[in-house]
């Protein structure tokens, strides 16, 4: 039965174009940027399952056609639909997976949903660790039961490169890289990647894990760096750097991960870890700094003071990582991915997209997240 299996899992022919997807995590920041490209680019059948924590913005597909307007009762699946459904469901529901995958039966899984903020998972660490940890074994134990029935199937777990801890001012992660995570949250996302592993190695289950730097682009919620200090600007409050503004982050725009994460689904090898890194290292004050001069240029102050001016040193993440840097090589040379965007380009059109979509943020930074200090010891 096994080696039957791996033929078949060899033989997969079936392009990523038109495929059923369920997409974990899909009203999250890169879930919504995935469903958007699927949908839009690939004509693929999507089913978001999202829990719609604080991160989650149903409203982030209404460009991939959903009607945010008139979401589906908690708990409800609704099958077939035009654009993508929405199942607000827990992943840590298993007898709930399992319905997702039975109506919907899908021939792939892209697991995205997780607590993914590092100042979040000092305050709660429970969540991270139910959630990402718990959550990933509830959907594993439901796929490898599809996958039995369903030998083509593909999991793709979404992680981090935060689960190889922290760089000195040289070196890069590569898929070797020894695990040593430092934060609950990439601790929480160490295990998940580790589970996913174990189903692979035990049961054969057919996964595909990608670890991947810091992204950013539209649709970002509010707490991350790049565009809360954007709005703080916008807003005329002061920018938070942590410490000294010194760690380093290699910065890659959100849809040049999706690229990736649609060539692994499509090409990738069963088994097998791809880095994605846009080798676009920046420290953090740099980011600020710079998210400062785009906006001088395009949306100058009324009182013609730069917003530089509004940066303000504050304690420093109990823990913060110094450097996190990708070598993207095997995802280039194997699959044949390039990052289309820079951090030049790309961190202008993101901040063009903040100016242009105010109706997006707004309501989040006015009711769920106003920018307060998050994560201290
Ligand atoms: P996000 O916080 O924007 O979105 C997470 C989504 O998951 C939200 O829509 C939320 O409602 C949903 N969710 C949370 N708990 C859930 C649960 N129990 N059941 C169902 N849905 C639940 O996160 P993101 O930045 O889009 O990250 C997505 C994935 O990519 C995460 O797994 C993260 O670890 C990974 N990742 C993120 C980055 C980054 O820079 N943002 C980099 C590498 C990897």
């Amino acid at each position: 039965m096994r080696k039957m299996q791996n033929f078949q899992a060899s033989q997969r022919t079936l392009a990523m174009k038109n495929k059923r997807c369920i997409v974990t995590g899909g009203c999250g920041f890169i879930g919504s940027a995935l469903v958007r490209h699927l949908v839009k680019d690939l004509a693929c059948e999507v089913l978001v399952i999202d829990n719609l924590t604080y991160a989650g913005v149903p409203e982030s597909l209404i460009e991939a056609g959903f009607d945010a307007s008139n979401l589906p009762p908690r708990g409800k699946l609704s099958i077939p639909c035009k654009g993508p459904a929405l199942f607000i469901a827990d992943i840590c529901d298993t007898e709930a997976m399992a319905l997702a995958f039975k109506e919907f039966r899908p021939d792939t899984i892209f697991h995205l949903a997780a607590e993914s903020h590092v100042d979040r998972s000092i305050d709660a660490p429970a969540d991270f660790v139910r959630t990402n940890v718990m959550g990933t074994a509830s959907l594993l134990q439901v796929a490898h039961e599809w996958w039995r029935e369903n030998p083509s199937f593909v999991f793709q777990h979404i992680s981090t490169d935060e689960v190889y801890g922290s760089l000195g001012k040289e070196g890069l992660f590569t898929e070797n890289t020894p695990y040593a995570p430092h934060s609950p949250y990439s601790a929480s996302k160490a295990a998940s990647d580790h589970l996913v592993r174990a189903w692979h190695d035990t049961y054969g289950l057919p996964v595909r894990i990608t670890n991947c730097s810091n992204n950013y682009g539209p649709y970002h919620f509010p707490e991350k760096l790049i565009p809360l200090v954007i709005l703080n600007c916008l807003e005329g409050k002061t920018i938070p750097v942590y410490g000294s503004g010194a760690n380093v982050r290699d910065w890659l725009y959100v849809d040049d991960h999706v690229r990736a994460l649609c060539l692994v689904n499509e090409k990738g090898r069963d088994g097998e870890t791809y880095n994605v890194g846009g080798r676009n290292e920046r420290t953090n004050l740099e980011v600020v700094k710079t998210v400062c001069a785009i906006l001088d240029e395009l949306k100058p102050r009324e009182d013609s003071s730069r917003y530089e001016s509004l940066i303000t040193y504050v304690e420093d993440r109990p823990g913060h990582d110094m450097r996190y840097a990708i070598d993207p090589t095997k995802l280039m040379t194997e699959l044949g991915w390039k990052a289309q965007e820079n951090f030049t380009t790309g961190i202008r059109k993101t901040v063009e997209w903040y100016l242009s979509n105010e109706w997006w943020w707004r309501p989040i930074r006015d009711k769920r997240y106003g920018g307060e200090r998050l994560g201290r010891r």
